[in-house]
């Protein structure tokens, strides 16, 4: 595991594109470390969640870390969650479109389709097993975060060119014109 800062990979690094391990033994020592780490740095960053292949580490874990903002009022505020070796064991068929963006695609966003809900299991940071459900927003990130463990980014799920914008049209458009949606 890296034991320097740990740094973002951006979109053209090619371990943004791997398969990340299925984690052996989640106590093992070096791994917590890990965690504990990333759970900070993703406070620090302000993101809504990270998964380990972003900083470099091809492992089947990430974090979720929702809180309300300005686009997400009504986004839960949920204690940084660690999930390792997440399986989606149900969808839903009803499919929510609603835009995302990456930290390791800064200043872009996409209109993405997702499950509106999602049957999960995963082990806990204390390697508890849990088996539990995700509707709407989280759903949303849960998937998001996953499809970087197999390699996948959002702009891979985009339907159209033209559903993609830069921070800052995004922000003047869909945010500032469009508060109440
Ligand atoms: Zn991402």
């Amino acid at each position: 595991m890296k034991k320097s800062a740990l740094e973002i990979l951006q979109l053209g690094h090619p371990h943004l594109r791997r398969t990340s391990h299925v984690i052996p033994d989640p106590s093992d020592v070096e791994f917590q470390d890990f965690t504990a780490r990333l759970v900070e740095f993703v406070r620090q960053q302000g993101g809504m969640g990270i998964a380990a292949p972003q900083v470099n580490v091809a492992s089947r874990m990430f974090i979720m870390s929702s809180h309300p903002n300005s686009r997400y009022p009504t986004a839960p505020i949920m204690d940084a969650t660690v999930v390792i070796n997440p399986e989606i064991t149900w969808t839903s068929p009803e499919i929510e479109k609603d835009w995302e963006g990456c930290l390791s695609l800064p200043g872009i966003r996409g209109l993405v389709s997702r499950h509106k809900k999602i049957k999960v299991s995963y082990l806990s940071a204390s390697g508890e097993q849990i088996e539990t459900e995700y509707t709407d927003f989280l759903a949303r990130i849960f998937q998001h975060e996953l499809d970087h463990l197999n390699g996948t980014v959002f702009l891979d799920r985009v339907d159209s060119t033209h559903e993609i914008m830069m921070e800052q049209e995004w922000q003047r458009r869909v945010i500032d014109n469009n508060e109440v949606d």
